[in-house]
């Protein structure tokens, strides 16, 4: 049985957080002389000069609206990589406890366990790309604390099966941290509306990719109230500035433009995918759900520093297990994925003239 009290770190449970001038007064009042800011104003609009929402209410209840979510089961991070670090920081003891992570994956979750001093145990993905059930099982002790599962998968592109993710949300006493960031260009469904089944599980989203809003750095987790409580108490009092929380209402605004743009990118996608498919030293084109295709290509290596020439840059994973000869592409705009497709072409000239 999944106990949160028990996976808590001792010295998180007995913590008493940081209460900030906006905490402590919470009401109706215009004189605001509590918080040491400038109270004349600032060379920007006039409201910068105040400290944020530290809960950031009226964008959490924006966010609620478009997901479906309630307010109480949204926290938002820096990116989602602050929600990773505060999974480990929250849950995990330096030097004793571990984590589970199942590469090739996001490489986030094992460098933020080292930065932590937390163990990494790994269950290696299968051939195809899918869970490896029966080697993660083997792997739990009573320390693991997080089994980190990323669908639909980076660098892989493919998402992993649900029924296989069900197993291990109902077996593991521990957090079950799925890392959706690709989830908006996805065939398979969220596991956001399930919080109310699964008191172990948090979901981790970001407007760095479908929303175009890297450049913010916002992520999001959600998760059950008491998880978030305790994600509430670490994270740093005014972690999502200002200029974050209106830029991101803003966007909100506009569920129906970023709809069409992840209409066009998978669109375009799978017309890349296509393409691709066609180059004779190209051997494989992995399916993919999410806005970058993984592509197995004779002399990756190569082929990645020849575009690099070319002032196109893609991701070299030729020396990652299991993606052995592999370059991970992100679906451009139709003239970068042209422009890529000419470039390509040109080096199979070269080829073929040797
Ligand atoms: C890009 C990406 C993220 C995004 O992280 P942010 O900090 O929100 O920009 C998270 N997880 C995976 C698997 C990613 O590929």
């Amino acid at each position: 049985m999944f106990d949160l009290q028990k996976i808590i770190r001792k010295n998180i449970k007995s913590l008493v957080a940081y209460s900030s001038a906006r905490d402590e007064f919470s009401g109706e009042a215009n004189v605001f002389l509590d918080a040491n800011e400038n109270s004349l104003g600032s060379p920007l609009p006039k409201w910068y000069n105040r400290y944020p929402d530290p809960h950031q209410r009226a964008l959490k209840q924006q966010i609620s609206r478009v997901k479906g979510i309630a307010s109480e089961h949204i926290f938002l991070g820096n990116g989602s990589d602050e929600c990773i670090d505060l999974l480990y920081r929250c849950f995990c003891e330096p030097g004793k406890d571990n984590v589970i992570i199942c590469p090739p994956t996001y490489g986030m979750y094992e460098v933020s366990a080292n930065i932590n001093d937390v163990a990494v145990r790994k269950a290696p993905l299968l051939p195809d790309f899918q869970l490896n059930l029966a080697h993660i099982e083997t792997l739990i002790d009573a320390h693991t604390k997080i089994i980190w599962i990323c669908s639909p998968n980076n660098p892989t592109g493919n998402s992993l099966n649900r029924n296989d993710i069900e197993m291990v949300l109902n077996n593991f006493d521990g957090i079950v941290a799925i890392d959706e960031a690709y989830i908006n260009f996805a065939q398979q469904k969220s596991f956001i509306q399930e919080l109310a089944d699964y008191p172990n599980l948090v979901v981790l989203q970001t407007f760095s990719k479908a929303w175009g809003l890297a450049a913010l750095r916002l992520g999001m987790a959600f998760a059950s109230i008491e998880i978030l409580e305790t994600l509430n108490k670490v994270k740093p009092p005014y972690n999502i500035n200002q200029a974050t929380q209106d830029l991101a209402m803003q966007a909100l605004e506009e569920v129906g433009q970023v709809n069409d743009m992840i209409k066009e990118i998978v669109h375009m996608r799978n017309a890349l995918a296509g393409v691709l498919m066609q180059i004779p030293t190209v051997s494989k084109v992995y399916d993919s759900d999410a806005n970058f295709l993984l592509v197995k290509i004779k002399d990756a290596r190569q082929v990645y520093e020849f575009l690099l020439t070319k002032g196109i840059v893609l991701r070299d994973r030729s020396n990652v297990q299991l993606c052995e000869d592999c370059i991970r592409i992100t679906i451009g705009t139709e003239q970068e994925n042209t422009v890529l497709v000419d470039a390509l072409a040109e080096w199979l000239d070269i080829q073929i003239a040797k």
